[in-house]
């Protein structure tokens, strides 16, 4: 379906419905709160996709108190094989912090009824999959020394990179597991942006009609 098609299709839908609402990690709206004060502000989510939903913009690591500018964060496997959230230089673990915060906010987003959620990709709290890093680059790499030559390569990447949800993402899914969710970059992909803004429209007018 082409642009103008798929817009023709949300405002039909948005005439025997209310628009849906949708949590979006924030700084895709053009808010400046990531670690380095900017944004990432994506055009078709506010420009396209924006005028006919209701946004519910949320950054989790502003609100749970980290501030802007701060210092960036990375997940990390540590020697437990949990996986845990600090920041690149002090290092000092948020992983309570942020997962407190995630289960209280997701409580309030399920009570408002959402009906999509557009995360950001490649972050260590927002996103649907990302890096899990070793605990100790020295670590990672006195253990590289030991192994054979022939297997060290592989066997290292095995031990120490690893994917997985950022942690407010894993929270979200987790809670909400019927919910839409996209990133950014799946939606570049126009296949899946149309079935999710299908989808998002489809449980709004549901909704509606079996309230
Ligand atoms: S990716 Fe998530 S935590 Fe990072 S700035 Fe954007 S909304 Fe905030």
């Amino acid at each position: 379906m082409s642009g103008d098609g798929l817009r023709l299709g949300m405002r039909r839908m948005i005439a025997v419905t209310d628009r849906p609402r949708i949590g979006v990690s924030a700084c895709l709206l053009g808010e400046r709160v990531r670690y380095d004060g900017r944004d990432k502000r994506d055009a078709w989510l506010v420009d396209v996709l924006g005028p006919e939903v209701e946004w519910v913009p949320v950054c989790p690591e502003v609100e749970t108190g980290f501030g802007t500018p701060r210092e960036p964060m990375e997940l990390v496997r540590d020697a437990d094989h949990g996986v845990v959230l600090m920041t690149t230089r002090l290092r000092p673990d948020l992983t309570a912090t942020l997962r407190e915060f995630a289960e209280r906010r997701v409580d309030e987003l399920a009570a408002m009824g959402l009906d999509g959620y557009v995360l950001k990709a490649g972050s260590p709290s927002c996103a649907i999959e990302t890096t899990i890093n070793a605990e100790h680059a020295e670590t990672a790499e006195h253990t590289e020394k030991s192994l054979s030559a022939s297997s060290a390569s592989s066997a290292a990447s095995a031990l120490f990179v690893d994917k997985g949800p950022g942690l407010f993402a894993e929270t979200l899914m987790r809670r909400l597991p019927d919910l839409a969710v996209v990133d950014e970059q799946q939606l570049a992909d126009p296949d899946v942006r149309r079935r999710f803004v299908e989808r998002v429209f489809a449980r709004r007018c549901a909704d509606k009609i079996t309230r």
